[in-house]
């Protein structure tokens, strides 16, 4: 769902916290803008025009409702949706798909539409409470997502109204505890899980832990946020895809941008 601030957090004048890290990011991606050379951004935003058109195909290909995905609240890039859709149509014919990290349900769009094609389930974890990099002060807090009743956060609200303007209320199943605690009696074989809750270490190899298990040879284990070098982005996700691939559990299957993918062998 999110990828942490290892980095100094720095508080504007807004009362904005924003980390070090990702402020350097944007510099970066402003001096190269400016740099290039003018065919190279033609190149660019020709690449750029040609996407859209084929997200826009796919949208209307999969009848899913663009202007929904664009609005939903999330950090899931087209192209990592495409992939998880792609993948959970190979998986959700033989048996239920889970994700840990519902959030505003993004990626429940994507992975439920596949699973309502193929007359199958999603169950969707999350405790709607927001991970560790979304309490207040940190640098992924959105105010429009907090409970000043309750003073905590609350993503429950927005994930019902993205599943009922989706039309996926019969094909995603909520549940909404912290994955451990729905770990605890489950028994069911899944097809498919894609692990995009909290981004600590010790709960991203957690969430492994519980649900990794349940994965039957042939089915999928999806990571969110990977990132092989350390300056893109925190580092507990991509420590928790190799532990997979150390297991001998699992083969490595290309990635989608930040979307690792991994395929059970035994
Ligand atoms: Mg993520």
């Amino acid at each position: 769902m999110m990828k942490p601030s290892e980095s100094v957090k720095i508080q504007n004048s807004d009362g904005i916290v924003k980390s070090s890290s990702s402020r350097r990011r944007k510099s970066c991606v402003m001096r190269r803008t400016h740099s290039t050379p003018q065919p190279q951004r033609d190149e660019a935003q020709r690449r750029h025009e040609v996407k859209l058109r084929a997200n826009r195909t796919f949208c209307e290909a999969v009848k899913f409702d663009r202007e929904l995905l664009e609005n939903v609240k999330g950090f899931l890039d087209p192209e990592e949706g495409m992939r998880l859709y792609d993948t959970a149509l190979l998986a959700a014919g033989k048996g239920p798909c889970l994700e840990i990290g519902s959030y505003c349900g993004k990626s429940a769009i994507y992975l439920g539409t596949a699973c309502r094609e193929k007359n199958s389930i999603l169950f969707s974890i999350d405790h709607h409470r927001g991970s560790e990099e979304q309490q207040p002060g940190e640098e992924y807090f959105d105010p429009e997502l907090f409970d000043f009743a309750s003073w905590r956060m609350n993503t429950l609200g927005n994930f019902r109204i993205t599943l009922d303007k989706a039309g996926l209320e019969e094909n995603v199943v909520p549940i909404v505890t912290r994955s451990d605690v729905a770990a605890r009696m489950w028994s069911s074989p899944l097809n498919l899980v894609f692990i995009d809750g909290g981004h600590s270490y010790e709960t991203a190899l957690m969430d492994y832990n519980c649900w990794a298990g349940h994965i039957v040879p042939g089915g999928y284990l999806l990571i969110h946020d990977i990132f092989p070098d350390p300056a893109n982005g925190g580092q507990a996700p991509f420590l928790v895809y190799n532990h997979a691939l150390e297991s001998n559990l699992f083969k490595e299957l290309p990635m989608t941008k930040t979307l690792g993918v991994l395929q059970r062998i035994i």
